[in-house]
């Protein structure tokens, strides 16, 4: 088929919730990808936070392969050697005490897992998150999520959740009470504006989590697995949370989700809780090699310096339509002072693929692959879209 072809057809039959970009995407390798045209693009997007390992990667495709002919489909009624090692693997890389995990297939459904394990554990129906905090499209994950215009068409929600303004731990303080199942955080919010958490947020959430009976749930999916320089960006922190939400990049780019679990979350009754998809081998060696991946080549590291970098030459440019610039490890924000929409295509006719985080905010997600030169010719990009 050829590029009109393809993208009729496309069009005829997506139900057209997607914001589409003009370009037919064919392949990838690294932090590249190249259209059907054969024009190559330095990719900031990184599969909207999926594609931490690099498109392509030997370790994750090979890996597929060889369990694809082994065997994809085995329920958790069964037990299976991928699934073992990569529960293990993930309670070892975890923050301390994280030792029970329940597997998916994507970050709302993380969430979900997570609303129904803090109400079983604890007895209690409320959940406290936060203001501008997006957690999935599910209607539990949509509960906890703030944006008006992903809620108020799907409403009436699940009851019990409440927003507290971000990083004011005085209204978080005020929040939890007795019928205080969880708090739901994220470190640093992604798709709300790249704001990174305070570090006495954090720590008083898990304070008062801990004092009034309810549990801290950190939701990860998208800052986890080296993105902020950390494997974890509750490590920066020091943070023990009750609850940890992981998906996005946990399978190389392949669906999954994870949720951790702690002491204070007893052995869950029979039945309670399940998934067909949850825990197949296939996704599950992806995994096992996508982690093996990150450690060899020492991805958190790379993101934390490369994310120094990038920090450091974005706030440079003087182009009087930047707010601001902020972020953590490769996780990385600009706030422009108008709408970043047009901004986003002109960087892709710069050959530079970047994503928005609300109206304003132009987000940076490149896999932690990517090279130090490309990222200087993404800052050089985009100050010559913002005239820098
Ligand atoms: C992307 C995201 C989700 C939802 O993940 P899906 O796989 O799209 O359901 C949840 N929480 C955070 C922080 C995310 O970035």
């Amino acid at each position: 088929m050829n590029v009109h072809e393809i993208k009729a057809l496309e069009d005829r039959h997506s139900t057209g919730v997607y914001p589409k970009r003009d370009v037919v995407m064919v392949r990838g390798e690294g932090a590249y990808l190249w259209d059907a045209d054969g024009r190559r693009y330095i990719d900031c997007v990184g599969g909207q936070g999926t594609a931490n390992v690099g498109h392509a990667n030997p370790y994750v495709a090979r890996a597929l392969a060889q369990q694809a002919l082994r065997l994809i489909s085995c329920t958790e009624v069964f037990y299976n050697e991928e699934r073992a090692l990569l529960m293990s693997k993930l309670a070892a890389i975890a923050p301390p005490g994280l030792e029970r995990v329940f597997l998916c297939n994507s970050g709302a459904e993380a969430i979900e897992g997570a609303i129904k394990f803090a109400r079983l554990a604890t007895g209690r129906k409320g959940i406290v998150a936060a203001k501008r905090g997006f957690h999935g499209r599910t209607m539990g994950a949509l509960s906890a999520t703030w944006e008006g215009k992903y809620r108020e068409p799907f409403e009436p929600l699940v009851p019990g959740f409440s927003h507290v303004p971000y990083n004011n731990t005085g209204a978080l303080t005020a929040a939890v009470g007795e019928d205080t199942a969880a708090v739901l955080l994220e470190i640093v919010q992604g798709e709300g504006g790249v704001r990174p958490a305070t570090a006495e947020f954090l720590s008083s959430a898990q304070q008062v989590c801990r004092a009034r009976g309810a549990l801290l749930v950190i939701d990860e999916v998208q800052t986890g697995f080296g993105r902020t320089g950390r494997m974890f960006a509750c490590e920066h922190y020091g943070l023990t949370p009750d609850i940890l939400c992981l998906a996005k990049s946990i399978a190389g780019g392949l669906p999954m989700g994870a949720v951790l679990v702690g002491e204070r979350v007893p052995q869950l009754p029979r039945l309670v809780h399940g998934s067909t998809f949850g825990g197949n081998p296939l996704a599950a060696a992806a995994a096992l090699a996508a982690i093996q991946y990150m450690e060899d080549y020492h991805l958190a590291q790379r993101a934390s310096d490369l994310g120094a970098f990038l920090l450091d030459a974005l706030g440079q440019l003087r182009s009087p339509l930047i707010r601001e610039v902020r972020g953590l490890g490769l996780l990385v924000g600009m706030e422009l002072k108008a709408k970043v929409t047009p901004y986003l295509r002109a960087l892709m006719d710069e050959g530079v693929l970047a994503l928005p985080a609300g109206d304003t905010v132009l987000r940076l997600l490149p896999p932690l692959v990517i090279e130090r030169r490309d990222l200087e010719t993404v800052v050089n990009k985009i100050a010559r879209i913002l005239g820098g």
